[in-house]
């Protein structure tokens, strides 16, 4: 374990068996000048065999992925497996106990942070230590996001195009045991300082999800979150599948790269959308209309789908501002 990061696990994470501790890093500041930041961490494990690391609560705001991991680390039985689960259920911890997206100690989004410095502020820590501590360590891993207090999304499980064909199908192959309605190839916006960049440059299995959002978590997707950790662990070969998990439902695989996918918002006002998440559209089909709040006696701005497909996400607050997310289409694919 590397001696440079400043996270130290209160816990063994190669002992066998199954424990909740902390990974404890100092953190000085006007109301504790010798405090501490404990974020929680669980492990079960159960001899030599595969290592997946989950992660929740990448954006602080973001609901399905913290709660989901809890239920698996609580109930998971390591007589059961063969390997090991590493579950940080709150990644970004002060975010996540401020519901805010970013931190609210140095105003860094986690998922920008990547690779981390072990002597940068907080949010630089504990992606250092990801990144280099735990990535090396692992074979798969599951970041579970969903769209958080501004955007909205139809559930789907995520993996991106990568140049490795045998890492590509390893990561198909991990989101179709996943399970979700939706299995989709994603094109970031901005892929630099994410921790999938990370986990995809080191060779490894990376998943991540985004499950509806709003700032809430909806049972549905809540449960496609559980029963798909369960699907993928049973993949992994680390849960044994007594016959007793679900199978994994009929997913529609799809694609976002090429035009017309992604629309951007290039007003301010307030945004009204004119079909529903979920709905197929097609090319140059009213998608949402901005009304000027300075200008009431105008026509609002009309927004068209720049391609055919599925609305599969959207701007989610009343407001929007020029330069916002509006909505992404995405097609499928054979
Ligand atoms: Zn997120």
């Amino acid at each position: 374990m590397s001696n440079k990061s400043k996270l130290q696990p209160s816990i063994d994470l190669n002992a066998d068996g199954k424990q909740f501790g902390y990974l404890d890093t100092p953190y000085s500041r006007n109301d504790s000048a010798w405090g501490a930041l404990r974020i929680p961490v669980s492990v079960a494990k159960n001899g030599d065999g595969p290592t997946l690391l989950i992660t929740g609560g990448n954006h602080g705001d973001e609901y399905e992925g913290p709660i989901a991991a809890m239920k698996l680390m609580r109930s998971i039985d390591p007589a059961r497996m063969t390997g090991r689960v590493i579950a940080i259920p709150f990644l970004n911890y002060p975010a996540v106990r401020a519901g805010t997206r970013v931190s609210p100690i140095d105003d860094v989004n986690m998922n920008r942070a990547f690779p981390g410095d072990a002597d940068g502020t907080i949010s630089y820590q504990i992606s250092n230590f990801v990144n280099d501590v735990l990535i090396p360590q692992c074979d798969a891993v599951m970041d579970i996001h969903s769209g958080g207090k501004t955007l909205m999304f139809e559930a789907f499980a995520a993996i991106h195009h990568l140049d490795d064909p045998d890492q590509f199908r390893r990561c198909k192959e991990a989101m179709l045991a996943f399970g979700a309605p939706i299995s989709l190839v994603l094109v970031e916006l901005d892929s630099r300082g994410m921790l999938d960049t990370g986990v995809e440059d080191a060779g490894k299995i990376f998943l991540s999800t985004e499950l509806g959002g709003g700032g809430t978590a909806l049972p549905d997707n809540v449960r496609i979150a559980e029963e798909g950790l369960q699907r993928l662990l049973a993949h992994l070969g680390i849960l044994q599948n007594s016959g007793d998990l679900p199978p994994p439902p009929d997913t529609r695989f799809m694609d976002t790269v090429g035009d017309g996918c992604f629309t951007m918002s290039n007003d301010e006002g307030m945004f009204e959308m004119l079909v529903n998440l979920g709905d197929m559209v097609r090319e140059g089909q009213p998608l949402a209309q901005v009304h000027s709040l300075q200008h009431p006696e105008r026509e609002p701005t009309v927004y068209c789908a720049g391609r055919d497909g599925l609305l599969i996400g959207r701007h989610h607050p009343g407001l929007i501002q020029q330069g916002d997310f509006l909505s992404l289409i995405a097609y499928d694919v054979e």
